[in-house]
């Protein structure tokens, strides 16, 4: 069967105010879009490529990969992935052996468990506090690591459900008293808000470029300690400068692109992020005076992605003839999307550089449904 010419159609949520906590932290800047049209060919980085991507001097590969990045997160090493998730598994597969166990937050992302599934672990986990605030407590780390002798911990930083941000400093200093490695899951932090590996005691952290660094995507970057190198960075025997875990290349082409493209802005942005989370938390306190409405996880909000609970909607909902997909068309008709289909009475969304305009105007919205009680 052939598959029918696509000719494109517009894109959800393009011109609109997208609210959708995974896509706001990825779009692009002026400056990945300016350079984008001579770079979407397959393979476009590999023209003056000498066998090793991350050493690619034209276009500057090298010199962001061995310069810019291990400035920007704080630590030795660094190498581009196709994701987070492909930076955890890369982690996870050769610092563990078949049947290792892993202790993670219980707050870990869907592509912890698989990373950790695919490479054969045992998942042992520290459990949240449950609704309202479904925090990590810190501590919990020093006892559940002598029951459990893990050989890799893990924690979100922040977690993808509440945006809840644990002390990671303090986990990295049990870790290090346990003398366990510690991995720091950064997708929704590297790119949107300040963050040191060195100075949170982390052996590695990884960040995603589609998620939070204004990258097409997909793309990640996996940073460690110089200790770590020699195994998660080991060479294949027979092919002397390709590396194991990535599978000998990295990301190769337009994803890197945008990703170096867009990196200036981005380390601009992040100076900004006490500002972004003044806005998250007006727009929280402004939606709750709403009545009906309140933001689970750790109160006040301290990051752009937050979880509501929205007892008004769903109430709404019962009655109106769209059910549940109500607050969808009403929130799409005042050109804001981004919350799924459907949901009403939980949802996530993201606030991540909306201007003062924007913001009002969602805010506005979520007032004006509201009277439709
Ligand atoms: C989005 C997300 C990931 C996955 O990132 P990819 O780069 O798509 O692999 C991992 N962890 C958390 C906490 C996330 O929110």
């Amino acid at each position: 069967m052939e598959l029918k010419q696509f000719t494109g159609i517009c894109r959800e949520s393009i011109n609109l105010i997208n609210l959708n906590p995974l896509q706001r932290g990825g779009l692009l800047s002026e400056e990945a879009r300016r350079v984008a049209p001579d770079w979407i060919d397959g393979y476009s980085v590999c023209d003056f490529c000498g066998g090793c991507l991350d050493r690619i001097k034209k276009p500057p590969i090298e010199e962001f990969v061995h310069k810019a990045l291990p400035e920007f997160l704080d630590c030795d090493v660094v190498r581009l992935t196709n994701g987070a998730r492909e930076a955890k598994f890369a982690i996870m597969h050769s610092v563990c052996r078949e049947g290792d166990t892993i202790l993670m937050d219980g707050n870990a992302h869907y592509s912890s468990y698989v990373a950790a599934e695919r490479a054969r672990l045992k998942i042992e986990l520290i459990e949240n506090s449950g609704h309202p605030e479904f925090k990590i407590n810190e501590d919990d780390y020093a006892k559940r690591i002598d029951e459990v002798k893990p050989k890799l911990v893990l924690l979100t930083y922040p977690d993808g459900n509440y945006g809840n941000l644990p002390d990671a400093r303090r986990v990295g200093k049990i870790c290090a008293e346990h003398d366990v490695p510690f991995l720091l899951n950064c997708a929704y932090a590297i790119g949107r808000m300040p963050i040191s590996a060195k100075k949170t005691g982390a052996d590695f952290i990884v960040g995603s470029g589609h998620k939070s660094m204004a990258s097409s995507g997909p793309i990640g970057v996996l940073g460690m300690k110089k200790e770590w190198e020699d195994i998660v960075l080991r060479k294949s025997e027979k092919y002397k400068g390709k590396e194991v875990e990535v599978l000998g290349c990295g990301p190769r082409g337009f994803s890197t692109i945008t990703l170096m493209a867009s990196f200036p802005s981005v380390v601009e942005r992040v100076k900004n992020w006490d500002k972004e989370v003044e806005n998250s938390q007006y727009f929280i306190k402004s939606i709750e005076a709403i009545g009906g409405i309140k933001q689970l996880g750790v109160r006040p909000t301290e990051h752009d992605l937050n979880f509501l609970e929205a007892e008004i909607f769903y109430e709404i909902s019962q009655k109106h003839k769209k059910k549940g997909f109500f607050l969808y068309h009403e929130l799409k008709k005042r050109g804001i999307v981004g919350i799924k289909p459907g949901l009403t009475k939980n949802f996530k969304l993201s606030t991540y550089q909306l201007n003062k305009e924007e913001l009002k105007k969602v805010i506005d919205s979520f007032q004006e449904i509201s009277r439709m009680n």
